[in-house]
């Protein structure tokens, strides 16, 4: 009897460094019922796949049906594909952050049947329904296309409470290099993910967390993640594993049992993890360094008190400089950090206060930033409200605008990009907002001082080193946004072999 089940992320643009998690989950749930899967992710940078391939794998597993996971980048050409899929005879069933978000949207481009909330148990009783065993009526948590046309929703499926009962991913379907190129795991530090807990009891404006979950956090034990990170180590050799959950650090009793098995363990892992300002707790912390806990994704995201509280974040500028001096004081090695600068209510005042909030950082504290300009990503509160007044709804259908934010840089990228890969100026292709010319230069000259700041801070450069390299980097977008042939053509004397080493230094790697 069939019993196969084939799992896909589809091709997109915006490569993936790291494995499809979800899947792995899923993988893992259908094996240990006796299932057979093949898992695909045709995203994998160093291993895209095309269509025809894709096709051609579906054609040869002949599975009970296909599951894809969806998320938004470049979502037409994926609806595409799954109907080129349907066209081979196979039902689609898609899951994924996309399709608790827009399920009508997925519905409507062709998709047999939308899996809304967590997979593992839909999976496993959508493969008993396909293998005939049981009913797909019956199975919670479904959207569902009749015969006459018409789409059905069966009842929604309660979360799983127990996440220690679900099985660690099965990570038998990835190849490292297929995701980095090599098989050296020092070349991406944050390979191994773990997700020690699901959904966040936050609600950030501009985030669709609160869309995907039901509200509130469900944790996994200490010892649960404690094992599958001793797996992930003994099994596939990770050194480092980055905690992908949302806040982490919630529950911190259950952070400090963790922290005392891994000492007991002797096992030597670097650690990241991340935290809102309000969960900085520098007892923990310093206790969190003692086991490996090294680098630490720090929500900041704006310096002015009036857009916090606008974005639902609820902490003060205060309150982040606190914070901030806490991580100084107990010498934490490494802190991430965004600014969001140029939501639409903001003016000069609220740009000032994030420059002021980054200028009073303490020196002493080795910190990146990436500053970014607003997304209004599908399904947040930012893009409801907004998306008439700026005319931009379900902008994520038309995939040429998703080719401008991804902007083209990886290929003849211009000079600046050589020594900041990470400087954004998608405001200039993609305005969602709708800013005047005076903003979009304030934001951009705020971009390169908060850059500055940080150079300034915790490196090593001289001012006069400074000053040329940032002359050069304003000339070389000055010109770029002007026009790209132009840059290409003025900068590439700059673009020789000694500069782009140079330019190393500039680079915040991935520590
Ligand atoms: S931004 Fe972070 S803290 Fe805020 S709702 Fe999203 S996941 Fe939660």
């Amino acid at each position: 009897m069939n019993n196969r089940v084939f799992l896909l992320k589809p091709p997109t643009k915006e490569f993936s460094s790291s494995f499809p998690l979800n899947l792995a989950y899923l993988a893992a749930v259908l094996r240990k019922n006796g299932y057979e899967v093949k898992v695909l992710d045709a995203s994998a940078r160093y291993s895209i796949v095309a269509p025809s391939e894709i096709l051609g794998e579906i054609r040869d597993f002949k599975p009970l049906f296909v599951g894809v996971t969806l998320t938004y980048d470049f979502i037409k050409e994926k609806y595409y594909l799954i109907n080129m899929i349907k066209r081979l005879g196979y039902p689609v069933v898609a899951g994924g952050p996309h399709v608790n978000i827009v399920p009508m949207e997925v519905l409507g481009h062709g998709v047999d049947i939308v899996s809304l909330g967590e997979g593992e148990e839909v999976v496993l009783e959508l493969a008993e329904a396909f293998s005939g065993k049981r009913k797909l009526e019956e199975v919670h948590g479904l959207g569902l296309r009749r015969s006459d046309g018409k789409f059905v929703f069966t009842p929604r499926r309660k979360e799983i409470q127990d996440l220690d009962s679900v099985p660690f991913p099965d990570y038998t379907d990835y190849k490292i290099r297929d995701y980095i190129g090599n098989d050296n795991l020092d070349m991406n530090k944050t390979f191994f993910d773990v997700f020690t807990s699901r959904g966040c009891p936050y609600r950030c404006t501009y985030c669709s967390a609160s869309r995907t979950w039901d509200g509130g956090q469900r944790r996994r034990s200490a010892r649960n993640v404690f094992e599958e990170m001793m797996m992930l180590h003994e099994k596939y050799g990770a050194k480092h594993i980055a905690f992908m959950d949302n806040e982490p650090l919630v529950d911190k009793k259950r952070i400090y049992e963790l922290c005392d098995l891994l000492e007991n363990s002797k096992v030597k892992i670097l650690i990241s993890t991340r935290a809102r300002v309000d969960n900085v707790d520098d007892k923990l912390l310093k206790r969190m360094m003692e086991v490996g806990f090294y680098k630490l994704a720090i929500g900041v995201e704006s310096g002015d008190d009036e857009t916090l509280r606008m974005v639902k974040r609820f902490y003060t500028q205060e309150q982040v400089l606190d914070a901030m001096s806490r991580l100084d004081s107990i010498k934490f090695p490494v802190v991430h950090f965004n600014n969001i600068i140029g939501f639409p209510w903001e003016n000069d005042k609220h740009l000032n206060s994030t420059l002021e909030l980054n200028r009073k950082i303490p020196s002493s504290l080795k910190y990146f930033v990436n500053v970014l300009t607003p997304i209004p990503m599908p399904g947040t509160p930012l893009y409801e409200e907004y998306y008439e007044r700026f005319k931009f709804k379900d902008w994520w259908l038309d995939s040429s605008v998703y080719e401008k934010l991804l902007g083209g840089m990886t290929k003849d990228a211009p000079l600046f990009y050589v020594f900041m890969p990470r400087l954004k100026l998608d405001y200039y292709r993609v305005d969602f907002w709708k800013y005047s010319p005076t903003m979009k230069k304030k934001i951009l000259e705020l971009q390169l001082s908060l850059q500055k700041i940080a150079y300034m801070k915790n490196r090593d450069f001289k001012l006069l080193e400074l000053f040329f390299v940032f002359l050069l980097i304003k000339v070389s977008v000055r010109l770029f946004l002007l026009s790209p042939r132009l840059e290409r053509f003025l900068m590439s004397p700059f673009k020789h072999k000694r500069m782009i080493a140079y330019a190393g230094k500039f680079i915040f790697k991935e520590q």
